[in-house]
């Protein structure tokens, strides 16, 4: 059973069905209307609620974890005070991913600052509000030292370290290779050396920190990262004789299933394979920082979109929707890698029954391969038709292509009551009717 029917009140309720009840009843609010709101992002806050208890239920009460959502996964900002409230932290990796979690009213000290290309400015700006910082390189920690000679600093900090245990099966999103650009590479010469100069001389750095990710990475190498950075942290304290690093940052990327509505894996099943691996993380020796982004959102969201048009094309029928690129950009370059389900529904919302059919389902964007599906068997869809596409709370809606001049969809967060009622709150708002039009035209125009 999927956590967001457990959460519902409705028993037993899949996802599926979940799904269509939140959609009949955005049509019948007026959310998805076919001539003007052609497509909508839809967050289920009862699943995320689910989800962030799961997130928390499966750390022991024991040690001290504060799991910080990293924000690029979904940085809308009612999304990140929903989480806020959860009782979860932020991870952000630019200055406006800051700026959202500051005004989602994250207590800066529950927020981490990690990106390869902090500036100083940023660098200053976060040290000053007390936001932990995981330093990249070596440069990094430099400038650092520039800023702390002047001033002093309620930050936590620590280095970001690259195990380089290897990468998963997608390479855009593995972290941990030989050569990635991401952290001090750990098994290159000198630097371990290095490192534990670098930690000698600075008594303020206290954390360590790895993200070994993310999408298509198995747990075993996920797990055996972290224990890479959790011996790395004990070599430190050893090396130093006293306990310097007293926090380990184990980073996010748990995989999320595509496939079908199971959550699987499951927090727990991540733990219990950390504790394999990493046994020192649980000794209570150390603070514990997590940054989960996509295996929060991606399953409690979904967007629906309108059918323009259908046609036939060299005998394969092709549904054209509004939704392409500007809302599903990994899956439309890269569709081996992001393959997404679809779901068709009928005008209404109920969902469709018809005989399979091999179509392709394209978005609206001007250029060949803006394809959501290629050759999928699905009911045959219809102009006028919706299409939903599950598993897309993390990485689509929330980050959309500007490609086409097309405009950010209205993002609606829903709650289902213990009848089964659905009401929503916006998230994101609906975009303007001229959205489209260039201030250069309108001014030409004159
Ligand atoms: C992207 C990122 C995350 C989140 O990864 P998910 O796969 O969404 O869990 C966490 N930490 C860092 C440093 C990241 O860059």
């Amino acid at each position: 059973m999927s956590v967001s029917a457990r959460n519902s009140g409705y028993e037993g309720e899949t996802g599926a069905a979940r799904r269509e009840r939140i959609l009949r009843a955005a049509v019948g609010q007026g959310l998805l209307d076919p001539d003007t709101a052609l497509l909508a992002g839809f967050v289920d806050l009862d699943g995320v609620e689910g989800t962030v208890t799961s997130l928390r239920n499966a750390f022991p009460d024991s040690l001290q974890v504060l799991h910080a959502f990293a924000a690029k996964a979904n940085c809308l900002v009612p999304v990140l005070e929903e989480l806020r409230r959860g009782g979860m932290g932020c991870e952000v990796a630019s200055a406006g991913e800051l700026a959202r979690a500051l005004e989602a009213g994250f207590d800066p000290a529950h927020i981490v600052f990690d990106s390869p290309a902090k500036t100083r400015a940023e660098l200053a700006r976060a040290l000053s509000l007390g936001v932990a910082v995981n330093a990249d390189s070596f440069q990094e920690l430099a400038r650092i030292d520039d800023i702390l000679a002047t001033r002093d600093t309620g930050s936590r900090i620590g280095v970001r370290v690259n195990p380089q245990v290897g990468g998963g099966s997608i390479s855009a999103m593995s972290t941990a290779t030989a050569t990635s650009k991401f952290g001090i590479p750990l098994t290159d010469e000198g630097n371990r050396r290095r490192l534990l100069r670098a930690y000698r001389d600075r008594p303020w750095l206290t954390w360590v920190h790895t993200h070994v990710g993310s999408q298509g990475c198995p747990l075993d190498l996920i797990a055996e990262g972290i224990a890479q950075a959790v011996a790395f942290a004990e070599e430190i304290n050893a090396h130093l004789g006293r306990r310097q690093v007293t926090g380990i940052d184990i980073g996010g990327g748990l995989p999320v299933n595509f496939a079908d509505d199971e959550t699987t894996p499951g927090f727990d099943t991540y733990v219990d394979r950390l504790r394999e691996h990493a046994p020192a993380l649980f000794s209570g020796a150390y603070e514990i920082v997590t940054e989960f982004g996509r295996s929060v959102l991606a399953k409690n969201g979904f967007m629906a979109a309108y059918v323009e048009y259908t046609k036939t094309v060299g005998g394969r029928p092709i549904a054209i929707t509004h939704a392409g690129a500007q809302v599903a950009t990994r899956t439309v370059f890269a569709p081996d890698a992001w393959p997404l389900r679809i779901e068709a529904h009928d005008p209404d919302g109920t969902a469709k029954h018809g005989r399979p059919v091999a179509q392709d389902v394209a978005g609206p964007c001007c250029f060949a391969g803006d394809l959501l599906a290629r050759d999928r068997e699905l009911p045959l869809l219809d102009a006028g038709d919706l299409v939903v596409v599950p598993d897309t709370g993390a990485y689509y809606f929330s980050t959309p292509f500007h490609y086409n001049s097309l405009p950010e969809p209205a993002v609606h967060g829903a709650r289902v009551d213990a009848d089964g009622r659905v009401t929503f709150r916006p998230l994101r708002p609906a975009p303007t009717a001229d959205h489209a039009v260039p201030a250069v035209a309108v001014l030409a125009e004159r």
